[in-house]
C-alpha cells in the first residue's frame, strides 16, 4: 500500500509518498521565505497554491508511481495557520474525489512524532518536539499522547525567527543563528523554567533590548540564546525521563536540525544511560512524508475532518 501525504500548515507546502512499511518513496517540498518579514498569511497561502501542482507532479515522478498505485491521500488538518490549512485541504479533497481515494485528515504534531518513531524503529520514547510554533515534551501513556511540559508562550523556533527578524537575518532564521553562534560568547539571559513548562518571550525581549542598546552583538546573542534555551529544554526533558522512566529520547521538529542542540541532548542522555535519537534533516522540519505515514496509521480511525486549526497533540 502507498500513501500520499500533503503538508501545508505553515511556511512549507510538501507532498510525500510512503509505503505501508514506512519506506519514503518521495518527499518534495517548497517553503515560503521572506527577506525582512515573518509569515504574511496571504503571501504564504498564495505560495502554497502556486507550487502545489508542481510539487505533486515532482513527488509522483520521484516515486515512479501513478495514481493507480496510490491507495490513501492524507493531509495536515491542523494545528496550523487557517488559510494555509484550507489550501492543503482543498487540494487533497479535490484529488481524493478525482481519483476516488480515501481521504484522511491527520494531526501535524503527531505526524512529526510518528515519522521519527518509525524512522528510528523506537518502541516508547520520550518525545521532544521543537518547531516554529510548538515546543512540547510528550509521552505516550494509556493509549494517548500526553504533553508533560510545554512552552507557556511562543515556541522556540518562533523565538529564533522573531529575534532573527529584529536583527535582519530574514525568515526563517534558525540556521543563520546557528552559524553566527559559533563565533559568540556568553551573555546572561533570563532562564525561565517553570516546573515542567518553559517560557521564551522574556528571553526574546531581553535580546531585543540588549541588541538595540548595543550592549551585545549579534554573535554573542545568537550563542547565548542557543545555550540558554537548549539548556532549559535539556533540564525539563531530563526531569521528564527521570519521572516516566523512559530510556529513549526522540527529538523532532525543525529546530532539531541544530547540531549544538543535539549535542547537548545526547550528552544529557548518555549521562543517564539513555539513548538519544533524532531524525535526518529531510524528516526534521515540515514535509509530506510524515503526513503520509500518519495517514497510514490513522486510515481506519480518521477521515475527512476538514480543518482543525487548534488541534492539540493530546486531543488526538
Ligand atoms: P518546522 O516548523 O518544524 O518546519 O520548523 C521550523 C523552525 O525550525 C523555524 O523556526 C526555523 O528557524 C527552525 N530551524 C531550522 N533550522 C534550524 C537550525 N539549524 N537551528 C535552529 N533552528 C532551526
Ligand atoms: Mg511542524
Amino acid at each position: 500500500m502507498n500513501i500520499l501525504g500533503i503538508e501545508s500548515t505553515a511556511h512549507t507546502f510538501g507532498v510525500g509518498i510512503i509505503t505501508d512499511q514506512g519506506k519514503v518513496l518521495a518527499n518534495v517540498k517548497d517553503s515560503y521565505t521572506s527577506k525582512d518579514a515573518g509569515m504574511i498569511l496571504d503571501e504564504v497561502s498564495a505560495h502554497h497554491k502556486m507550487v502545489a501542482e508542481d510539487i505533486l507532479t515532482q513527488a509522483l515522478k520521484t516515486a515512479k508511481l501513478n495514481w493507480d498505485h496510490v491507495d490513501v491521500i492524507s493531509y495536515s488538518a491542523g494545528p496550523g495557520l487557517d488559510p494555509c490549512l484550507w489550501v492543503g485541504y482543498h487540494f487533497a479533497k479535490d484529488l481524493a474525489e478525482k481519483y476516488h481515494k480515501k481521504l484522511v485528515g491527520v494531526n501535524h504534531c503527531v505526524a512529526h512524532l510518528s515519522i521519527g518513531k518509525v524512522y528510528n524503529k523506537l518502541k516508547d520514547p520520550c518525545y521532544l518536539y521543537v518547531s516554529g510554533v510548538n515546543t512540547q515534551i510528550i509521552v505516550f501513556e494509556e493509549g494517548k499522547y500526553r504533553i508533560i511540559g510545554e512552552t507557556l508562550d511562543i515556541g522556540l523556533g518562533n523565538l529564533l525567527d522573531k529575534f532573527g527578524r529584529t536583527i535582519g537575518l530574514g525568515f526563517p532564521a534558525g540556521q543563520v543563528i546557528e552559524k553566527l553562534a559559533k563565533k559568540g560568547n556568553y551573555v546572561e539571559l533570563p532562564y525561565t523554567v517553570k516546573g515542567m513548562d518553559m517560557s521564551f518571550s522574556g528571553i526574546l525581549t531581553k535580546c531585543q533590548q540588549l541588541y538595540e542598546r548595543k550592549e551585545a552583538n549579534q554573535e554573542d546573542l545568537c550563542f547565548s540564546i542557543q545555550e540558554t534555551c537548549f539548556a532549559m529544554l535539556a533540564e525539563v526533558v531530563e526531569r521528564a525521563m527521570a519521572h516516566t522512566g523512559k530510556q529513549e529520547l526522540l527529538l523532532v521538529g525543525g529546530v532539531g536540525a541544530n547540531t549544538r542542540f543535539c549535542e547537548m541532548l545526547d550528552l544529557m542522555c548518555k549521562e543517564r544511560g539513555a539513548i538519544f535519537h533524532k531524525v535526518p534533516m529531510d524528516l526534521a522540519g515540515d514535509q509530506g512524508a510524515m503526513i503520509a505515514w500518519e495517514g497510514f496509521l490513522r486510515k481506519d480511525s480518521y477521515g475527512d475532518v476538514e480543518v482543525i486549526p487548534h488541534w492539540r497533540t493530546d486531543e488526538v
